[in-house]
């Protein structure tokens, strides 16, 4: 559709009088379109106004965000699939120990039940000599072992007891554990196929974007656009074409005096940030380029 209108308008455009009163359009391929058109066919740039430069830049500095943005939503997503793969790791981790301990106990309980049978077999065989004795001092030493034996039972009953108690809680523990961890589990599932369908998602939309960048790249100046990506490597935040926002760079927050904000509005020359290097546009750009 905009190919059809960036025809008609061409014998304007190569005009130079005529290009510097072309209204900023609100379609990128309608204002940079001719621009390319100009280069490639003039081999010079000198006739393109500012203005469209000015608003090919700034329509590059949004489409190079969006692929910013998208990379930093993307560089953030894997690290909540790592934390959770660390805390399913940190819970499987405490019921191996859960299971260890409860193992420790087992073995324990079976020893006492052990030692208890081995009691039974000599009390029974105590009780057997007891038949036999020759004297009263013989019976009653046999009665005191019996006696001896039936504590030692007592007192593994009574760990036996103990334990039980211990693993019952360590089972608790472990069954608390596991539906934590499935929960942990279910969660991981969905986020990795989130990631991946983002990661898809994402991939698709930046491929396009980047295409788009690289078009629109096409329409700019070699200079301009060595000096914008220049600009925006150095920049923290991405951002080499900026908006005056409240009488300051948008970029370094630095004032602006009037009559700069004046020639920023004019068009007529590319005007960078005193302080920051940054390539300054007006609001009305702006609102032009979103529209
Ligand atoms: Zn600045």
């Amino acid at each position: 559709m905009s190919k059809v209108t960036v025809k008609a308008s061409k014998g304007n455009t190569e005009n130079k009088g005529n290009a510097e009163k072309t209204m900023v359009s609100a379609s990128l391929d309608e204002v940079v379109a001719p621009i390319n058109a100009t280069h490639t066919e003039a081999g010079e740039i000198s006739d393109i106004s500012i203005e469209k430069k000015l608003f090919a830049l700034y329509t590059l500095q949004q489409i190079d965000s969006q692929i910013d943005r998208i990379r930093i939503i993307r560089g953030e997503l894997p690290l909540e699939v790592e934390d959770l793969e660390d805390e399913i790791a940190g819970l499987e981790t405490r019921t191996e120990n859960y299971i260890e301990e409860i193992e420790t106990l087992q073995k324990s309980i079976t020893e006492k039940e052990f030692s208890i049978k081995d009691c039974q077999v000599l009390i029974k065989r105590y009780e057997e000599q007891q038949m036999n004795v020759r004297n009263n001092r013989e019976y009653d030493s046999l009665t005191k072992e019996i006696e001896f034996q039936n504590l030692e039972i007592q007192l593994s009953e009574k760990r036996i007891r103990e334990f039980s108690l211990m693993l019952g809680s360590k089972k608790d523990e472990i069954e608390k554990a596991q539906v934590v961890l499935n929960e942990r589990r279910n969660d991981l599932a969905i986020k990795r196929d989130e990631l991946s369908d983002i990661v898809t998602e994402t991939e698709k939309e930046e491929q396009s974007l980047m295409k788009k960048s690289e078009e629109n790249q096409k329409f700019i100046e070699e200079r301009l656009l060595t000096a914008y990506q220049r600009i925006r490597q150095n920049a923290r935040n991405g951002l080499a074409v900026v908006t005056v926002e409240r009488d300051a760079c948008g970029g370094c927050y630095s004032f602006i005096p009037p009559q700069r904000q004046l020639d920023i509005r004019m068009h007529k020359k590319i005007i960078v940030c005193e302080y920051c290097g940054r390539i300054l546009v007006d609001k009305g750009l702006s609102e032009v380029s979103s529209s």
